[in-house]
């Protein structure tokens, strides 16, 4: 497909060759992007798994999250069923115990997963959570995994404790474009979480920091996340579809067409040639039970395996089993 005088072709040798995708050449792409159908939107598939493969070579990265805490979030993010502002059916529980967390880190370990995730619903666990969360941290290092950590917003100092007590990654999803972003939360500012990914590059954590798609955000506004989280310096952009969970704001909108996922993946792709893209939530919803797949040959380069925070996920031994005999490998990191 032409854009402007460009193709998706001549774009990827562009950002091969190391030229970053943005300003006036980024607005024509995401225009030919949003525009791409049938023979053009394969073309564009094709050329963001050519980057990856430039990129990140043929490995598939697993990573496996647990909900150590669960609802009663004061903050109101329109899609999450963990707000509580909104009636949903999504589990409330306090704090795991150590030994449940830990052995929830085996589990997905001997399915293949290098890191593990400790999530933790609401601004940020306080006081006793906050020993329980340093506890849990040194548990799953202790288990040979990569600890990671999904606790909201933390301070330089908090941060410091957590990679003492071993931890490895830090995320916190900016969820959507800055421009966007108050027509999904208003009970804190954008900055906020700008913040709070700032100090984890600063801490020296590996970060992982990404979205969901599928909002009602616009084309320009997916480019305008990916630009952000490209200048903030993340490793790792987790991609989660929406799944309109019955309660909040997004109930009815509309799931996203795979067609328009895999799309998504390729425009972060060209956006992020570097980054680790991982699909999270919601790749059932999009791709249904046995199609889980394919944003790997859009560009993608990990995947979340097992449950997610409120909604089951595909069988995990299922997903590793699809990984290799589709011809890519399984990463070491
Ligand atoms: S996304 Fe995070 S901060 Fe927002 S409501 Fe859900 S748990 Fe709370």
């Amino acid at each position: 497909m032409n854009i402007g005088n460009l193709s998706f072709e001549r774009t990827k040798q562009a950002v091969l060759s190391g030229t970053p995708l943005r300003g006036e050449a980024l607005s024509r792409f995401v225009a030919g992007v949003a525009d791409a159908r049938g023979h053009d939107a394969a073309d564009l598939l094709h050329q963001a798994r050519t980057i990856r493969l430039a990129r990140l070579g043929r490995t598939v990265s697993l990573c496996a999250i647990v909900n150590a805490k669960s609802g009663r979030c004061s903050e109101n993010c329109a899609f999450c069923a963990q707000s509580s502002h909104f009636g949903t059916s999504a589990p409330v529980h306090p704090f795991l115990e150590t030994e449940e967390i830990a052995r929830a880190a085996r589990t997905m370990r001997d399915l293949g997963a290098k890191r593990f995730g400790i999530v933790t619903s609401g601004l940020k666990p306080g006081g006793e959570d906050f020993a329980r969360l340093l506890d849990a941290v040194r548990a799953v290092d202790a288990l040979g995994m990569e600890a990671d950590a999904s606790c909201g917003i933390l301070t330089p100092d908090e941060l410091e404790q957590l990679k003492k007590a071993g931890l490895k990654a830090y995320h916190h999803n900016l969820e959507t474009a800055r421009s966007f972003f108050p027509a999904i939360c208003t009970t804190h500012d954008y900055e906020d979480d700008v913040r709070a990914v700032g100090h984890a590059v600063a801490a020296g954590l590996h970060v992982c920091s990404g979205g969901i798609f599928g909002l009602g955000e616009s084309w320009e506004q997916r480019a305008e996340l990916a630009v952000t989280l490209g200048e903030l310096g993340v490793q790792s952009v987790p991609v989660n579809f929406l799944h309109p969970i019955p309660g909040t704001p997004m109930a009815s909108r509309p799931v996203l067409t795979p067609e328009e996922a895999l799309k998504i993946v390729a425009l972060l792709r060209f956006v992020l040639p570097d980054a680790n893209i991982r699909i999270c939530g919601g790749r059932q919803t999009v791709f249904g039970q046995t199609r889980g797949l394919e944003p790997l040959e859009a560009g993608a380069n990990g995947l979340m395996i097992g449950d997610y925070l409120t909604t089951r996920g595909l069988d995990a031994q299922a997903d590793r089993q699809g990984i290799l005999e589709a011809g890519w490998e399984i990463s070491d990191d």
